[in-house]
């Protein structure tokens, strides 16, 4: 091999790292680098804020919904429009018992976050499903796979909607491990100021929720006697869920 011919292979090998960097930066729940991005916010206080994902997706949603109901827990659902349209009536009640709706997209599909204008499509689209179901138009905005691009956050800026992170519960949540994994897992994570991100389907395409259901009760109770308290996520951050 001649010596130019390392070199361009070094430097390629170089240049498709930092790509990689770059790449995995803009996807990281705790990355700031391309503008603010919070994943928790800062207090002494013992606040946590429960999170949900992907729904809504009957009946996990509901079952959901039952079990906070019981511990009158208020939680924040970052909702997908597309699946907003299958079960409205699940999103309708997410508000109407007190919880916060958070947008997380219109189709949770991974090309849509690559370029625009798609991106600013998704985002007017999914408003306009909140809005005709709820009369709601959502403030709070989790990016699919929190993908936040610099491009993804400055519409979101412009549409006057607050980008918000947080942290899995439990990095194989997706495939669903026992309850008991995902209940100490989040226990673990849980500090004061955490925003706990679960999910209640998967992307847009709904799928089983068993475990992810069944882990709440028993970590409202494991936080509970830890001295937690649970509250939205707008209220942890201190702004307005919804526009005015
Ligand atoms: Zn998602």
């Amino acid at each position: 091999m001649s010596r130019l011919t390392a070199a361009a292979r070094v430097t390629a090998f170089g240049i498709s790292a930092l790509g990689a960097a770059a790449y995995w930066t803009a996807f990281r729940p705790r990355s700031q680098v391309f503008g603010s991005f919070p994943y928790a916010a800062q207090t002494e206080e013992k606040l946590v804020a429960l999170s949900f994902d992907d729904g809504p997706n009957e009946p996990y949603t509901s079952r959901l919904l039952d079990t906070l109901d019981e511990y009158n827990v208020k939680a924040t659902f970052f909702q997908v429009g597309r699946c907003a349209q299958r079960f409205p009536s699940c999103t309708r009640r997410v508000v109407q018992s007190g919880h916060v709706l958070g947008n997380h997209s219109y189709s949770h599909s991974f090309t849509s976050y690559l370029k625009q204008p798609r991106q600013e499509i998704e985002i007017n689209l999914s408003q306009e499903v909140f809005y005709s179901i709820t009369g709601l138009t959502p403030a709070l905005y989790r990016p699919p796979w929190l993908c936040h691009w610099p491009w993804v956050l400055s519409s979101l800026r412009d549409h006057k909607l607050q980008v918000v992170s947080g942290t899995f519960v439990h990095p194989l949540e997706i495939i669903q491990p026992a309850a008991a994994k995902l209940t100490d897992s989040a226990a673990r994570r849980t500090r004061p100021g955490t925003i706990l991100i679960f999910h209640d389907g998967r992307e847009a395409r709904g799928g089983t929720r068993d475990q992810s259901v069944a882990a709440i009760g028993p970590l409202i109770d494991r936080l509970g006697d830890r001295g937690y308290r649970f509250t939205t996520v707008d209220q942890l951050l201190g702004i307005s869920a919804y526009a005015s």
